[in-house]
């Protein structure tokens, strides 16, 4: 069994520094963890997060933010922008926004996602609707080469997103010039990477 720094776990929901040991507090409290330990499993990761979700809403420090999460009923976080439920959400919304537009002046109407936090995939899928015909592939479906590769060809375009979600045998055999990698977690991040590819390719 895989496990990751509580930490880092803590630090991806927006609970890093001075907001880690409320975090930690929160999981003892949800029974994922106890009091003393430094690791979590990676099967707990996807509970985790939703603990936390449902424990605090996490605000930047721009005043609009700030009255939001007060009104909120959960504790309130201060965290940075990229993690903050007020402006950070209507940011990936407006980069997915922007995404499938370039998408359909691009005539790109198939996107593939490869990998990406479960969190971020949910995001993803409701920000996108309709707007795209949209496909995950992840480790745990652990898709045979044939299946990867049918999916490969369904799509206009391909997104491995998130390096460490998935395997690298299986990002080895993704190829192709439809095919992008980004890096960095976040929904607005991917749909920029895909927005900036398909405005290339026009
Ligand atoms: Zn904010």
């Amino acid at each position: 069994m895989q496990d990751v720094p509580i930490a880092d776990a803590l630090a991806r929901a927006g609970l890093g520094g001075a907001n880690a040991e409320r975090g930690f507090a929160a999981l003892c409290g949800a029974g994922l963890t106890r009091p003393g330990k430094t690791r979590i499993a990676e099967n707990k990761i996807a509970a985790a997060q939703s603990a936390l979700r449902a424990a605090f809403v996490r605000a930047c420090h721009k005043p609009a933010c700030r009255e939001k999460a007060q009104r909120d009923g959960r504790a309130v976080v201060e965290t940075a922008a990229e993690h903050c439920d007020g402006c950070g959400g209507e940011d990936n919304r407006a980069a997915v926004e922007e995404m499938l537009a370039a998408m359909q002046r691009a005539n790109r109407t198939k996107l593939l996602v490869v990998g990406g936090a479960p969190n971020s995939r949910d995001e993803l899928k409701s920000l996108c609707g309709q707007g795209c015909e949209l496909r995950f592939l992840t480790k745990d479906d652990r898709p045979g080469r044939r299946t990867s590769d049918s999916h490969v060809a369904w799509a206009d375009v391909v997104a491995i997103w998130g390096s460490t979600q998935i395997d690298h045998k299986m990002t080895q055999a993704i190829r192709g010039p439809h095919v992008i990698t980004c890096a960095q977690r976040g929904v607005a991040a991917l749909a920029q990477s895909v927005a900036r590819h398909v405005n290339r390719e026009r």
